[in-house]
């Protein structure tokens, strides 16, 4: 027998590894930085390393408390209640999860183009048709409601990304809300804050909690990870936020144990080290910063811990800034040819990126945008 038709799905491509492409070219995996994956530069919250090691011998049995007291922690984290709390199996799980409790065989999805590859994949393992909306090169990728009506035909679920991967643009919460107020009632706008801790911007919590002047709602949902800010990809933590009127369902669409002892450990104490977080939030910026006033190509404006460039050609610059010993995002299979995404570093590895990347672009030649100039021609891309 075979699996079913998979023809419409697509693999996931993440981000190369240190090891992986050292191994690949015979050389010395010191030789190389990693700027590829979003990853916190600083590694994992200090805290949260200890109390890995400390839950070692535990691990023999389930997590029950531990998911508990994590659901808890979250929850007072957002003023919510413990049901509005959905730990996953990092983001990626809670986008599942938002899946199985909102699709019925053939509904809509609505992803942003360029996007988030996670959506689509797990759409199509529910069943579910995805459609696109665009984000605009000559507009920046600036994201408001329009931009996703245009394409909305009572879609049951809208992804939003706010800070947007691969751009950095963001949604505000108004366009938001205009956003969910001109869709259906049974649309669900999943407003995905994977990078949400790095943005000068309110959460959109407070469109579900009904906070700061907007009006409490059942159809928008928050997805958080703490594989960005907190350090912890490696353990796969991550949650989603659902309106009250929801509690329910997640005893009914989660995978029993998904997140697991280590990683629920792991994020209670991550949780409570404001001082990694607050470090890694200051790098950020810095990083953003100075990529921004020193990459000769456009930079553009971004709130979460990456800058996308317009270089001309990615794939040739990603493979001459590898061989130079700087892995970055070629962004291709974003559907953006001509750009790379450079996630911030610590300050060496930024300042050695920018380096890199000057040299690279000097060298080969390639006709890029000005920097700071974003609506000049681009050359073949
Ligand atoms: C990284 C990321 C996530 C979540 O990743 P996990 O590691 O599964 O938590 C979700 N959405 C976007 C846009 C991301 O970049």
């Amino acid at each position: 027998m075979q699996p079913r038709d998979l023809s419409d799905h697509v693999a996931y491509e993440a981000g190369r590894g240190i090891e992986e492409v050292a191994r690949e070219l015979g050389r010395d995996p010191s030789e190389f930085i990693k700027l590829a994956s979003n990853e916190n530069p600083h590694g994992p919250s200090p805290a949260a390393a200890v109390a890995i090691r400390e839950t070692a011998s535990s691990v023999s049995s389930y997590p029950k408390a531990a998911h508990a007291d994590l659901t808890t922690a979250v929850a007072a984290r957002w003023g919510v209640t413990d049901e509005q709390v959905w730990l996953a199996n990092g983001g990626d799980g809670a986008i599942d999860y938002l899946h199985r409790a909102t699709l019925e065989p053939g509904d809509d999805v609505l992803v942003p183009s360029p996007g988030f590859a996670y959506y689509g994949m797990s759409s199509r393992f529910h069943h579910g048709d995805v459609r696109e909306y665009d984000l605009e090169r000559e507009d920046d990728f600036e994201q408001d409601a329009d931009a996703v009506l245009e394409r909305y035909e009572g879609d049951r679920l809208v992804f939003v990304t706010s800070p947007h991967n691969p751009t950095g643009s963001t949604m505000p919460l108004e366009e938001i809300e205009r956003l969910a107020d001109a869709t259906d009632d049974e649309t669900l706008i999943a407003v995905d804050e994977a990078y949400g801790e790095f943005a000068d911007r309110d959460s959109a919590v407070a469109l579900i909690e009904g906070l700061d002047g907007f009006e409490a709602r059942d159809d928008v949902a928050v997805l958080r990870t703490f594989s960005k800010v907190y350090g912890l990809a490696g353990v796969r933590l991550g949650y989603a936020v659902v309106p009250e009127e929801w509690a329910d369902a997640y005893a009914r669409v989660n995978t029993p144990f998904a997140a697991s002892e280590l990683a629920c450990r792991a994020g209670l104490a991550a949780i409570d080290d404001e001082e990694h977080v607050v470090r890694t939030v200051e790098t950020t910026r810095e990083a953003r910063a100075y990529m921004r006033e020193h990459v000769d190509a456009h930079v553009w404006e971004s709130e979460g811990n990456f800058v996308l460039v317009d270089v001309g050609d990615a794939s040739a610059v990603a493979n001459e800034m590898q061989d130079r010993g700087v892995i970055v995002r070629d962004c291709s299979s974003f559907g953006l040819p001509g750009c790379i995404r450079i996630t911030c570093g610590t300050e060496a590895e930024t300042e050695r990126a920018v380096e890199t990347l000057n040299a690279v672009l000097k060298d080969l030649d390639l006709e890029t945008q000005p920097p700071g100039d974003s609506t000049a021609e681009v050359a073949d891309s």
